[in-house]
């Protein structure tokens, strides 16, 4: 698996300084534990899967609008160079500069979380015998919600929830966590 080092694997990060950006910079900006995710793999999957789904968890929002998130998230995941702050961009159209973030935010976290989910299900498949796990990551900033701080590090089993009703990030609106899927080696 090469690694390619234009890939977004700073997402965490980087969704962690955009909303530093536009609110109180950060107090303890503790190093964050940089997931060993090599985004490129799954892109066209994230990709795909967010322009099919994304929309869908909204009940408000007409098809259009549903559409309109799928390909943001979809352009973003695709394109390099692809900045959250476009994906706003385009979703500003359609709703108000606050919720445009909110939704881009919490739709690229879901797709990248997505992704990884997907690739951890198939390494589960081609090794039976191994165990995969997924382990939740933070940006450990201020910013982090109590149930996010609770999360971080922890690693659970590929098909297992973090908690009641959390199987994947986001955790809520807005939730800028991302999992990696690994083999449990030693386990
Ligand atoms: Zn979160």
């Amino acid at each position: 698996m090469p690694n390619n080092p234009s890939t977004k694997s700073g997402l965490g990060k980087f969704l962690g300084r955009l909303i530093d950006k536009q609110t109180q910079p950060s107090q303890k900006q503790q190093p964050t534990t940089e997931a060993s995710i090599n985004y490129s793999l799954y892109n066209v999957e994230a990709a795909e899967w967010a322009i099919r789904n994304t929309g869908a968890t909204y009940s408000d929002i007409s098809l259009e609008e549903c559409e309109s998130i799928g390909q943001a998230v979809s352009s973003f995941v695709r394109t390099r160079g692809f900045t959250v702050c476009k994906v706003k961009k385009l979703l500003s159209k359609y709703f108000d500069e606050e919720r445009a973030e909110l939704i881009a935010i919490t739709e690229i976290t879901r797709a990248y979380a997505h992704a990884a989910q997907i690739e951890g299900e198939k390494m589960k498949m081609e090794f039976p015998d191994v165990k995969v796990v997924k382990t939740w990551t933070t940006n450990n900033d201020d910013q982090v919600c109590p149930v996010c701080s609770l999360l971080d590090g922890r690693e659970v089993g590929i098909f297992e929830y973090f908690l009641d009703g959390i199987f994947i990030p986001p955790a809520h609106a807005g939730c800028r966590c991302w999992i990696a899927s690994s083999t449990a080696l030693g386990e």
